[in-house]
């Protein structure tokens, strides 16, 4: 059979949507949906009925929404309507199904549980060097909440187990204080249901919600940049909980001090707990998280493949989670093994594709730097700001970063004895200008074709 793009689509939510929720409300409200049409990133779903509607928004609204903007590869506008050729037998089905949804934990009633993904718990996350004190926090926090670290402030580059942490966190917290109301938000979803509370006046709803949590974890805080009331409003629930001894959790794709557009009196707070980073793992801890990986999925690989794969992909988990599961795919559907001549094959065009040249030293990418732009190497380690000096270091650092397994606190002590929040920020800058730039692009550009 032909499979149509919306089928195809739909096939990628279901399978994405299977591993966040639990199997009988996968089965009772998502197999169900149909799509009636795309357009764009705008979605028209067809539900069997009312309730099928009120379920979905109640409970699946943003996974929902999230497993839509990661098939369509953008952030994704959904629309539910009853479907409406499915008339009396399709509500016939929505309503048999009542009594069976009843029975199961509710998410809105009682004590709001928040939707965590089930994998995301302490048990399943590998700790390494680069990210023990990290989880550490994460666990003293999960234990005691509201008295070890208040907030605790973690962040890090995309990719690295923030997510995990913070749910992680929940999962603890909920175990172990069952009657506890906890929420995890992203600052978008924060945003958004603020602007949407305001428009129909409710706020009394929000801050309840809000305000009247137990422990409040909230992802990717870097998104209320500009937000100038949202900002606001996030101070003053900020406020309410940490005076009322309640825990949060934050995690961010940098530390306070380089997020930009964001008050100053809530950096400020924001630093007042324990600030934790996650660092790109090492090797050997890549190489556990892949067999912990497998282990999840009811397989195992050979130590070479985990090796393999390991040093293809240097930094980002999720990437190299991706591989992994690329290699499995591949097995499963041509019915072979995961040898590592197998995996060079699959992997191939994903490795040249990812960051998975070989390893450079500081000193290769120093020097062709240094060739480029016609300074010497001294002036780089040194503390003369001219704009070319910033410019080519910032390289310098993006190209470790791309191009080495060191960390980046290394990579700042390769460049003239900097610090990690300096290097990620070279990094990040060099990364936005290589969209934006055309002339440093180039510039950097050739000092690749340099070093190859
Ligand atoms: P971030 O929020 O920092 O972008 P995520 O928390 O989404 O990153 O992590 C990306 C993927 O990598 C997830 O699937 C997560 O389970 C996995 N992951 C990250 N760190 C670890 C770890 N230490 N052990 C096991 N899995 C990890
Ligand atoms: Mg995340």
């Amino acid at each position: 059979m032909v499979e149509t793009y919306a089928g195809e689509i739909l096939k990628q939510v279901r399978e994405e949507l299977k591993r966040a929720i639990p199997s009988p409300k996968f089965e009772l409200l998502i197999l169900p949906l149909r799509i009636a049409e795309i357009s764009g990133n705008t979605v028209t779903l067809l539900a069997t009925g009312d309730k099928h509607i009120e379920w979905l928004r109640d409970e699946f609204w943003s996974e929902l929404t999230r497993a839509f903007s990661l098939a369509l590869g953008g952030s994704a506008e959904l629309n539910l309507v009853v479907d409406p050729s499915a008339g009396e037998k399709r509500t016939a089905n929505a309503d048999a199904a009542q009594p069976l949804l009843q029975a199961l934990p509710r998410a809105s009633r009682a004590v709001a549980r928040p939707l965590l993904n089930p994998r995301f718990t302490f048990e399943n996350f590998v700790v390494g060097s680069s990210n023990q004190f990290c989880a550490s926090a994460a666990k003293a926090v999960a234990e005691r909440p509201g008295y070890a670290y208040n907030p605790l402030f973690i962040y890090s580059d995309v990719g690295l187990g923030k997510t995990h942490l913070l749910h992680a966190i929940g999962h603890r917290v909920m175990e172990a204080y069952p009657d506890y109301r906890v929420i995890y938000v992203t600052s978008e979803k924060f945003t958004s249901d603020f602007i949407e509370k305001v428009r129909t006046g409710r706020m009394n709803e929000f801050h309840q919600r809000y305000r009247q949590c137990d422990l409040l974890l909230i992802d990717d805080i870097q998104f209320i940049a500009n937000k100038v009331e949202t900002q606001m409003e996030f101070f003053h629930t900020f406020m309410t909980l940490v005076d009322g001894g309640k825990q949060i959790a934050i995690s961010s794709d940098s530390p306070p001090q380089d997020l930009k557009n964001i008050e100053s009196r809530l950096l400020s707070r924001f630093g007042s707990g324990l600030l934790v980073d996650l660092e790109p793992p090492a090797v050997e801890t890549r190489m556990a998280i892949l067999a912990k990986k497998a282990e999840l999925e009811g397989i195992s690989i050979s130590p070479e493949v985990s090796a393999f794969i390991a040093e293809s992909v240097p930094t980002n988990i999720r990437e190299l989670e991706g591989a992994l599961i690329r290699l499995l795919a591949f097995c499963d559907f041509s019915g072979t093994k995961p040898t590592l001549e197998i995996a060079r094959r699959v992997l191939s065009d994903f490795v040249k594709g990812q960051h998975g040249r070989r390893f450079l030293s500081m000193e290769q990418i120093i020097e062709a730097v240094c060739e480029v732009f016609r300074v010497s190497p001294n002036l780089i380690m040194g503390r003369d700001r001219r704009k070319k000096l910033a410019e080519a270091r910032m390289i310098i650092m993006y190209l470790g970063r791309e191009n080495t397994n060191l960390t980046l606190a290394q990579i700042g002590e390769e460049v003239g004895g900097r610090d990690h929040s300096t290097v990620s920020h070279g990094v990040r800058k060099i990364a936005q200008a290589m969209d934006e730039d055309p002339y440093l692009k180039q510039m950097v550009q050739q000092v690749i074709r340099k070093l190859s």
